[in-house]
């Protein structure tokens, strides 16, 4: 047990080395802690002499809250100059990086502790900042700095991959005009861990992504996952031409929902001569439609097919609804050979001439992807990484929207939906 007033301070301040000077309380706000560091006599880094004090410049500091209130650490430091009259060292401050980094307002262990909040249970900057009672961007700054630390300080985080998903994630608004900007996830589909976020939806930083990696890393790879654009799939031919090539099923799904949706408008425009109005069939059952089969109960499958007698006077809506229930179908088994099968037929019947034209250009993009799409029934890849990015975009939204730096919103992503060894971080010291 500890009596001695000074012994009891300092252990409440929890820190190495440290002499506690002086405390502030002011009412309703963070108490000020004021401290110097123990250590002194430095010698100087250029020609070994002793140095002298030269200044003692204060910093402040966002430290953890306790006992209830948020404080603020001001750290008196020494600010040093070498006696020697022909060395070429001036003046540097003493560091200790057990205390704070050299740079950033915050200690390292408020640092690391803001990390684990934001990156890996995804608050939000601006709650965690409330919480330590400093500013947004000391938060954020220090997230990003313990948060590059253990992504790309980490070698071992990629690991082995043995299903890659290459997707487009639209990440911030920039400029001025606030213009969409895209980037590109690679994903461990198996693990459901995204490896990485680069810039733009084009082939050149996947590619480039790729190309850095050691071929025996690349060799590993068995599928690849995409959506059904061409973009990726020239990434896959080109640098990992020996992967079995698989189309997303969520992907596959959404463009029939797309399709029977632009079917439906122009079915509505053409009957009614105008947008979807409030009580018009066709605006009213457009929930029903894109909801799959199996979800609609007696009373919703009634009124889609009495909404569809009423708006869809060629059955064109139907059609669609019929097409994108038939892809459905699709993934409800896992047989290679009927797969391969399906698709054709299906896609020849959608191509029918009798069909709606929406209709149709479903059917022309399930035969050019036909090899792609029965092969997710080979490769028995799940929906996991779409998931996991659907889960992320929420988040990402909520939490960070107004982000305008790649780099920081990079290593944000790749905290929370990248799978980083979080034991790394009580160790974790940034640049
Ligand atoms: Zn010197």
């Amino acid at each position: 047990m500890e009596r001695n007033a000074i012994r009891m301070c300092e252990i409440l301040v929890g820190l190495p080395e440290i002499n506690v000077l002086w405390l502030d309380d002011v009412p309703d706000k963070a108490l000020r802690i004021g401290v110097e560091s123990r250590r002194s006599g430095e010698v100087c880094p250029g020609c070994g002499q002793n140095a002298r004090i030269k200044e003692r410049p204060s910093v402040e500091l966002a430290d953890l809250p306790a006992f209830g209130r948020s404080v603020e650490l001001i750290w008196r430091k020494q600010r040093w100059e070498c006696v020697n009259p022909v060395c070429d060292v001036s003046s540097w401050t003493s560091q200790d990086p057990r205390i704070a980094p050299a740079r950033g307002g915050m200690t390292v262990r408020a640092g690391r502790w803001a990390t684990l909040q934001v990156g890996k249970h995804g608050r939000s900057v601006s709650e965690v900042a409330m919480d330590l009672g400093c500013a947004w961007h000391t938060v954020n700054d220090a997230v990003t700095a313990y948060g590059a630390v253990l992504i790309d300080g980490d070698p071992l985080r990629i690991g082995e991959v043995s299903a890659l998903g290459l997707d487009e994630l639209l990440f911030f608004r920039k400029g001025a005009w606030r213009q969409l900007q895209w980037s590109t996830c690679l994903v461990d589909v198996n693990k459901g861990k995204l490896l990485d976020l680069v810039e733009g939806r084009t082939t050149e930083a996947p590619s480039g992504w790729l190309q850095k990696r050691e071929s025996s890393w690349r060799e590993r790879i068995r599928y690849g996952t995409l959506d059904l654009c061409g973009t990726y799939k020239s990434v896959f031919d080109n640098e990992l031409p020996h992967v079995t090539q698989v189309a997303d099923p969520f992907h596959v799904i959404k463009l029939a929902n797309a399709k029977l949706d632009e079917c439906r408008r122009r079915v509505q425009n053409a009957t009614m001569g105008h947008r979807g109005r409030k009580g018009d069939p066709l605006y009213r059952c457009r929930r029903l439609l894109t909801k799959a089969k199996e979800r609609l109960d007696d009373r919703g499958s009634e009124k889609l097919v009495g909404l569809l007698k009423a708006g869809d006077p060629d059955g064109e809506v139907a059609t669609a609804w019929k097409a994108k229930e038939a892809i459905r179908a699709l993934y409800e088994h896992t047989n290679t050979e009927l797969a391969t099968q399906w698709v054709e037929t299906l896609g020849a019947e959608l191509k029918e001439a009798d069909k709606p034209e929406e209709v149709k250009s479903l059917g022309r993009t399930l035969i050019r992807w036909k090899k792609q799409i029965a092969a997710w029934h080979e490769a028995q890849v799940t929906n996991g990484p779409t998931e996991t990015m659907n889960n992320l975009i929420k988040r990402i939204k909520r939490v960070a929207f107004g982000f305008t730096n790649f780099a920081n919103y990079r290593i944000r992503a790749l905290l929370y939906a990248g799978k980083p060894n979080w034991s790394r971080l009580s160790e974790a010291t940034p640049r």
